[in-house]
Protein backbone atom coordinates (compact mmCIF):
# COMPACT_ATOMS: atom_id res chain seq x y z
CA UNK A 1 0.00 0.00 0.00
CA UNK A 2 3.08 2.31 1.28
CA UNK A 3 4.04 1.96 -2.45
CA UNK A 4 1.11 2.19 -4.39
CA UNK A 5 0.83 5.53 -2.53
CA UNK A 6 4.42 6.10 -3.48
CA UNK A 7 3.82 5.24 -6.85
CA UNK A 8 0.05 7.84 -7.04
CA UNK A 9 2.11 10.65 -5.74
CA UNK A 10 5.20 10.09 -8.34
CA UNK A 11 2.54 9.47 -11.48
CA UNK A 12 0.71 12.72 -9.95
CA UNK A 13 3.86 15.34 -10.21
CA UNK A 14 5.50 13.99 -13.34
CA UNK A 15 5.53 15.99 -16.41
CA UNK A 16 6.37 13.19 -18.81
CA UNK A 17 5.30 9.81 -18.66
CA UNK A 18 6.96 6.67 -20.25
CA UNK A 19 4.02 3.47 -20.65
CA UNK A 20 5.42 0.14 -21.36
CA UNK A 21 2.94 -2.30 -21.74
CA UNK A 22 2.86 -6.20 -22.15
CA UNK A 23 0.55 -8.58 -22.30
CA UNK A 24 -1.31 -8.66 -19.25
CA UNK A 25 -2.66 -4.81 -20.06
CA UNK A 26 -4.16 -6.77 -23.25
CA UNK A 27 -5.33 -9.75 -20.94
CA UNK A 28 -7.38 -7.67 -18.46
CA UNK A 29 -9.43 -6.57 -21.48
CA UNK A 30 -9.97 -10.52 -21.70
CA UNK A 31 -7.58 -11.55 -24.65
CA UNK A 32 -5.48 -14.43 -24.24
CA UNK A 33 -1.71 -13.22 -24.43
CA UNK A 34 0.28 -14.30 -27.37
CA UNK A 35 3.50 -15.40 -25.91
CA UNK A 36 3.74 -15.81 -22.03
CA UNK A 37 3.15 -18.99 -19.71
CA UNK A 38 -0.63 -19.68 -20.61
CA UNK A 39 0.03 -17.94 -24.23
CA UNK A 40 -1.66 -19.17 -27.33
CA UNK A 41 1.66 -20.78 -28.51
CA UNK A 42 1.05 -23.36 -25.98
CA UNK A 43 -2.61 -23.88 -26.98
CA UNK A 44 -3.63 -26.21 -30.07
CA UNK A 45 -6.69 -25.71 -32.71
CA UNK A 46 -8.80 -27.56 -34.69
CA UNK A 47 -9.40 -26.96 -38.41
CA UNK A 48 -11.29 -29.05 -40.92
CA UNK A 49 -10.43 -32.52 -38.43
CA UNK A 50 -7.05 -31.68 -38.26
CA UNK A 51 -4.88 -30.40 -35.11
CA UNK A 52 -2.76 -27.57 -35.53
CA UNK A 53 -0.37 -26.01 -32.78
CA UNK A 54 -0.40 -22.17 -32.75
CA UNK A 55 3.11 -22.24 -32.52
CA UNK A 56 3.15 -23.50 -36.12
CA UNK A 57 0.73 -21.54 -37.48
CA UNK A 58 2.30 -18.53 -35.75
CA UNK A 59 5.78 -18.82 -38.03
CA UNK A 60 6.87 -17.06 -40.94
CA UNK A 61 6.71 -20.91 -42.83
CA UNK A 62 3.23 -21.56 -42.15
CA UNK A 63 2.28 -18.62 -44.42
CA UNK A 64 4.29 -20.51 -47.32
CA UNK A 65 3.32 -24.48 -46.30
CA UNK A 66 -0.32 -23.84 -45.39
CA UNK A 67 -1.27 -20.42 -45.94
CA UNK A 68 -5.47 -20.18 -46.05
CA UNK A 69 -4.84 -21.99 -42.60
CA UNK A 70 -2.17 -19.91 -41.24
CA UNK A 71 -4.12 -16.58 -42.17
CA UNK A 72 -8.02 -18.20 -41.09
CA UNK A 73 -6.04 -18.18 -37.56
CA UNK A 74 -4.60 -14.60 -37.84
CA UNK A 75 -7.95 -13.36 -39.23
CA UNK A 76 -9.88 -15.44 -36.23
CA UNK A 77 -7.55 -13.41 -33.94
CA UNK A 78 -7.78 -10.25 -35.42
CA UNK A 79 -11.69 -10.69 -35.24
CA UNK A 80 -11.13 -11.44 -31.97
CA UNK A 81 -9.14 -8.37 -31.14
CA UNK A 82 -11.71 -6.07 -33.05
CA UNK A 83 -14.71 -7.18 -31.17
CA UNK A 84 -12.98 -6.96 -27.54
CA UNK A 85 -12.77 -2.93 -26.25
CA UNK A 86 -10.43 -2.05 -24.41
CA UNK A 87 -10.39 -2.24 -20.83
CA UNK A 88 -11.35 0.88 -18.45
CA UNK A 89 -7.75 1.23 -17.27
CA UNK A 90 -7.20 2.95 -20.96
CA UNK A 91 -9.35 5.56 -20.40
CA UNK A 92 -8.40 6.08 -17.13
CA UNK A 93 -4.71 6.40 -18.25
CA UNK A 94 -5.74 8.73 -21.08
CA UNK A 95 -7.53 10.86 -18.92
CA UNK A 96 -3.97 10.90 -16.02
CA UNK A 97 -1.80 11.72 -19.45
CA UNK A 98 -3.94 13.94 -21.52
CA UNK A 99 -2.44 17.20 -19.76
CA UNK A 100 1.37 15.31 -19.48
CA UNK A 101 4.23 14.72 -22.18
CA UNK A 102 3.60 10.78 -23.04
CA UNK A 103 4.17 7.91 -25.02
CA UNK A 104 3.35 4.52 -25.63
CA UNK A 105 5.61 1.28 -26.03
CA UNK A 106 3.86 -1.47 -25.98
CA UNK A 107 4.50 -5.09 -27.10
CA UNK A 108 0.71 -5.72 -27.74
CA UNK A 109 -0.36 -6.27 -31.43
CA UNK A 110 -4.09 -5.11 -30.90
CA UNK A 111 -3.78 -1.42 -31.04
CA UNK A 112 -6.17 -1.26 -28.25
CA UNK A 113 -4.27 1.68 -26.73
CA UNK A 114 -5.03 3.48 -30.38
CA UNK A 115 -8.48 2.08 -30.35
CA UNK A 116 -8.96 3.77 -26.68
CA UNK A 117 -7.80 7.05 -28.34
CA UNK A 118 -4.27 7.46 -27.56
CA UNK A 119 -2.19 9.19 -30.51
CA UNK A 120 -0.81 6.43 -32.84
CA UNK A 121 2.18 8.75 -33.35
CA UNK A 122 3.10 8.44 -29.43
CA UNK A 123 2.80 4.86 -29.72
CA UNK A 124 5.46 2.14 -30.55
CA UNK A 125 4.34 -0.96 -31.24
CA UNK A 126 7.61 -3.25 -30.72
CA UNK A 127 6.49 -6.28 -32.04
CA UNK A 128 4.33 -4.96 -35.32
CA UNK A 129 0.46 -4.44 -35.48
CA UNK A 130 -2.12 -7.42 -36.56
CA UNK A 131 -3.69 -4.84 -39.00
CA UNK A 132 -0.73 -4.70 -41.46
CA UNK A 133 0.69 -7.08 -43.50
CA UNK A 134 4.17 -7.78 -45.80
CA UNK A 135 5.46 -9.80 -48.57
CA UNK A 136 6.76 -13.00 -47.69
CA UNK A 137 9.92 -11.87 -49.51
CA UNK A 138 11.99 -9.93 -47.26
CA UNK A 139 13.61 -7.81 -49.71
CA UNK A 140 10.48 -6.03 -50.72
CA UNK A 141 10.29 -2.96 -47.83
CA UNK A 142 6.72 -2.24 -47.50
CA UNK A 143 3.65 -2.95 -45.74
CA UNK A 144 0.29 -2.88 -46.30
CA UNK A 145 -2.89 -2.80 -44.14
CA UNK A 146 -4.42 -6.18 -44.22
CA UNK A 147 -7.57 -6.61 -46.29
CA UNK A 148 -11.22 -6.52 -44.44
CA UNK A 149 -11.64 -10.58 -45.31
CA UNK A 150 -13.74 -11.98 -42.73
CA UNK A 151 -12.22 -15.50 -41.58
CA UNK A 152 -15.27 -17.63 -42.17
CA UNK A 153 -14.90 -16.03 -45.66
CA UNK A 154 -11.77 -16.89 -46.42
CA UNK A 155 -10.85 -19.01 -49.55
CA UNK A 156 -7.77 -19.95 -51.76
CA UNK A 157 -8.84 -17.65 -53.88
CA UNK A 158 -9.40 -14.47 -51.31
CA UNK A 159 -6.04 -14.54 -49.42
CA UNK A 160 -4.31 -11.33 -48.45
CA UNK A 161 -1.99 -10.71 -51.26
CA UNK A 162 1.69 -8.75 -51.77
CA UNK A 163 -0.18 -5.52 -53.86
CA UNK A 164 3.60 -5.76 -55.17
CA UNK A 165 4.30 -9.07 -56.65
CA UNK A 166 0.67 -11.19 -55.99
CA UNK A 167 2.14 -13.59 -53.98
CA UNK A 168 0.10 -14.70 -50.46
CA UNK A 169 1.57 -12.05 -47.84
CA UNK A 170 1.99 -12.39 -44.49
CA UNK A 171 0.94 -10.43 -41.21
CA UNK A 172 3.09 -7.53 -40.31
CA UNK A 173 4.08 -8.62 -36.69
CA UNK A 174 6.76 -10.63 -35.26
CA UNK A 175 6.29 -14.09 -35.34
CA UNK A 176 7.85 -16.85 -33.58
CA UNK A 177 11.50 -17.65 -34.54
CA UNK A 178 11.05 -14.92 -37.16
CA UNK A 179 13.76 -14.03 -39.01
CA UNK A 180 11.32 -12.43 -41.87
CA UNK A 181 9.69 -9.93 -40.21
CA UNK A 182 9.96 -6.36 -42.21
CA UNK A 183 9.94 -3.90 -39.04
CA UNK A 184 10.04 -0.71 -41.29
CA UNK A 185 6.60 0.94 -39.48
CA UNK A 186 7.89 -0.04 -36.05
CA UNK A 187 11.37 1.22 -36.53
CA UNK A 188 9.45 4.90 -37.86
CA UNK A 189 7.58 4.58 -34.51
CA UNK A 190 10.72 4.17 -33.10
CA UNK A 191 12.89 6.85 -34.35
CA UNK A 192 9.23 9.06 -33.02
CA UNK A 193 10.11 7.42 -29.40
CA UNK A 194 13.97 8.13 -29.53
CA UNK A 195 13.39 11.70 -30.37
CA UNK A 196 10.96 11.90 -27.59
CA UNK A 197 13.06 10.17 -24.61
CA UNK A 198 15.90 12.54 -26.10
CA UNK A 199 13.56 15.54 -26.32
CA UNK A 200 12.18 15.56 -22.60
CA UNK A 201 15.41 14.42 -20.94
CA UNK A 202 17.20 17.24 -22.48
CA UNK A 203 14.23 19.60 -20.83
CA UNK A 204 15.17 18.07 -17.64
CA UNK A 205 11.67 17.22 -16.22
CA UNK A 206 10.23 15.47 -13.71
CA UNK A 207 9.71 11.89 -15.66
CA UNK A 208 8.96 8.74 -14.68
CA UNK A 209 8.36 4.93 -16.29
CA UNK A 210 4.95 3.12 -15.76
CA UNK A 211 5.52 -0.75 -16.40
CA UNK A 212 1.96 -2.40 -16.92
CA UNK A 213 2.05 -6.51 -17.32
CA UNK A 214 5.36 -6.81 -19.12
CA UNK A 215 6.59 -10.56 -18.08
CA UNK A 216 9.82 -12.51 -18.48
CA UNK A 217 9.05 -14.84 -21.41
CA UNK A 218 10.09 -12.38 -23.95
CA UNK A 219 11.78 -9.43 -22.31
CA UNK A 220 11.45 -6.31 -24.86
CA UNK A 221 9.29 -4.47 -22.74
CA UNK A 222 11.34 -4.90 -19.44
CA UNK A 223 14.22 -4.00 -20.99
CA UNK A 224 13.23 -1.03 -22.56
CA UNK A 225 11.45 0.22 -19.58
CA UNK A 226 14.70 -0.87 -17.32
CA UNK A 227 17.16 0.84 -20.34
CA UNK A 228 14.67 4.14 -20.29
CA UNK A 229 14.53 4.45 -16.68
CA UNK A 230 18.27 3.78 -15.99
CA UNK A 231 19.22 4.80 -12.29
CA UNK A 232 18.24 8.34 -13.34
CA UNK A 233 14.12 8.20 -13.53
CA UNK A 234 11.93 6.06 -11.11
CA UNK A 235 10.01 3.01 -12.67
CA UNK A 236 7.22 1.64 -11.46
CA UNK A 237 6.52 -2.12 -12.42
CA UNK A 238 3.48 -3.47 -12.34
CA UNK A 239 2.45 -6.63 -12.29
CA UNK A 240 0.59 -9.50 -10.47
CA UNK A 241 3.44 -11.69 -11.44
CA UNK A 242 7.53 -11.51 -11.96
CA UNK A 243 7.51 -7.98 -10.00
CA UNK A 244 10.69 -8.54 -8.74
CA UNK A 245 12.78 -4.91 -8.84
CA UNK A 246 16.12 -4.62 -8.55
CA UNK A 247 17.43 -1.00 -8.12
CA UNK A 248 16.54 1.82 -5.49
CA UNK A 249 14.56 3.67 -8.01
CA UNK A 250 11.80 0.92 -9.20
CA UNK A 251 8.88 0.60 -7.05
CA UNK A 252 7.52 -2.49 -7.10
CA UNK A 253 3.39 -2.92 -7.35
CA UNK A 254 2.14 -6.21 -7.48
CA UNK A 255 -1.47 -5.87 -9.00
CA UNK A 256 -3.19 -6.34 -12.50
CA UNK A 257 -2.82 -3.48 -15.06
CA UNK A 258 -6.47 -2.54 -15.02
CA UNK A 259 -6.52 -2.84 -11.50
CA UNK A 260 -3.41 -0.16 -10.71
CA UNK A 261 -4.99 2.01 -13.56
CA UNK A 262 -8.38 2.59 -12.17
CA UNK A 263 -6.61 3.03 -8.45
CA UNK A 264 -5.58 5.68 -9.71
CA UNK A 265 -7.34 9.28 -8.69
ZN1 LIG B 1 5.60 -9.20 -52.82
Amino acid sequence: MKYQINAINLIKEADAVAIFAGAGMSVDSGLNPFRGDDGLWTKSIIIDGKTYNHLDLMSHHAFIDTPKIAWEFILNLREKYHQTSPHEGYFKLLEILKDKEHFIVTSNIDEHFLKAGFDENRIFECHGSINYMQCLDILEREVWLTPDIHPMKLETNNLPICPNCGSVSRPNVLLFGDWFWIPIRSTHQQIRYNNWCKEIKEKNKSIIAIELGAGKTIRTIRNTAETFASTHYPLIRVNPFDFDIKKPNQISIQMNAKEFLMSLM
